[in-house]
């Protein structure tokens, strides 16, 4: 090993729940696991204020202080929390071997295994009123935030198996649901389709887009376009869903592990393995399905489980086979 470059039983990418997660497991483990936290420490809970379904908090707790809360439980038992981010990888093909990673675009570190929880962020349309808004009523979460709107009129943006999902969901909670779709007809699926069409408080307007998000500092309506006539409508509504889509961030990944066709990290039956030895996925990167903070953290401590493992394993092959 050169001298200048560090090896890390255990090298942990992403902040959020899961890598916190991962970290606690593995440092009460002895892996003495560094997390390189990338460019949103603490994850996508630090951007809502209110977490109300994460067990352990009867009264909820704000997203930020819960990260904080984690980042310091996986500081007590050792794990050293860097300011970085992986931008180049090269994963050994070998049971045992060294992975490199480079961190951002300068330093190269080593690992004998590496945990990836660099999570999936939500996608958004762009507009200036709508980011203003976030966390004042614009969500990208109907199943995080769609209890805040209780009773109330709410709309959601997107035409696919999600935003069809989350509309049914919205649709129990909330006193009505306006669904935009942009095209004339929705990507979901024929099933999905029929049960949005079904449930009578889902109003849903076929091409049409939002023009504003109109509120001040919370949502109190919105004004829709016809994107075929032109002809713009305002409603009122206090919630407004974004549900087209999420992007994991796998990029980096890509051409090292496989993936599925939108590029989530597979990591087949139950367990957090890659197709590489010794690099295991956790959290949001994995998992298109779920993506809750609860979720996540379960997957980080199984891959810390997965990542001890396997070390105990390349070590002392027969000892792990007797047992
Ligand atoms: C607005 C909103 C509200 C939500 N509310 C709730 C809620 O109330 N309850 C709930 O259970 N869930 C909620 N969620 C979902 C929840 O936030 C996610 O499921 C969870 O954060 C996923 O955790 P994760 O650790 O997999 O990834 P993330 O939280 O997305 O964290 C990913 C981490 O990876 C880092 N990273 C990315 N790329 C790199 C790289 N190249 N190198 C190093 N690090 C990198 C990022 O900086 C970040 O720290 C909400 C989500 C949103 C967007």
């Amino acid at each position: 090993m050169s001298e200048n470059i560090e090896r890390f039983k255990t090298l942990i990418l992403g902040s959020g729940p899961a890598g916190y997660t991962a970290a606690i497991y593995a440092a009460r483990a002895d892996l003495k696991p560094v997390v390189y936290t990338g460019m949103e420490p603490g994850g996508q809970l630090t951007t809502t204020t209110e977490v109300e379904n994460f067990p352990g908090y009867p009264e909820g707790i704000d997203g930020p202080t819960m990260m904080v809360q984690l980042q310091q439980q996986a500081e007590r038992f050792g794990t050293d929390v860097r300011i970085g981010m992986a931008t180049a990888v090269e994963f050994s093909d070998e049971p045992g071997g060294i992975h490199k990673v480079t961190i951002d675009d300068s330093k190269v570190v080593e690992a004998e295994t590496v945990i990836i929880s660099t999570g999936a962020s939500a996608k958004y349309l762009g507009l200036p009123s709508e980011q203003r808004l976030r966390g004042g009523g614009v969500s990208a979460c109907a199943v995080c935030d769609g209890f805040f709107y209780k009773g109330q009129d709410v709309a959601i943006v997107g035409g696919g198996d999600t935003a069809a999902e989350e509309a049914s969901y919205l649709a129990k909670i909330c006193k009505s649901v306006t669904m935009l779709v942009r095209k004339d007809h929705m990507r979901a699926s024929k099933a999905m389709q029929n049960r949005v069409m079904n449930i009578s408080n889902i109003d849903i307007r076929f091409n049409t887009e939002i023009d504003e998000v109109l509120g001040d500092q919370v949502v109190e309506g919105l004004r829709m376009v016809n994107n075929q006539t032109g002809e713009k409508e305002e409603i009122a509504i206090t919630g407004l869903f974004i549900a087209i889509g999420h992007k994991p961030n796998t990029d980096i990944f890509k051409g090292q592990l496989d993936m599925d066709e939108t590029g989530y990290i597979l990591t087949p039956g139950k367990s957090t393995k890659t197709n590489k030895p010794g690099v295991f996925a956790s959290g949001d990167v994995q998992d298109k399905d779920y993506r809750q903070a609860v979720t996540a953290a379960g997957t980080g401590c199984m891959a810390a489980l997965d990542a001890e493992r396997y070390l105990a394993e390349v070590e002392s092959p027969e000892e792990v086979e007797e047992a």
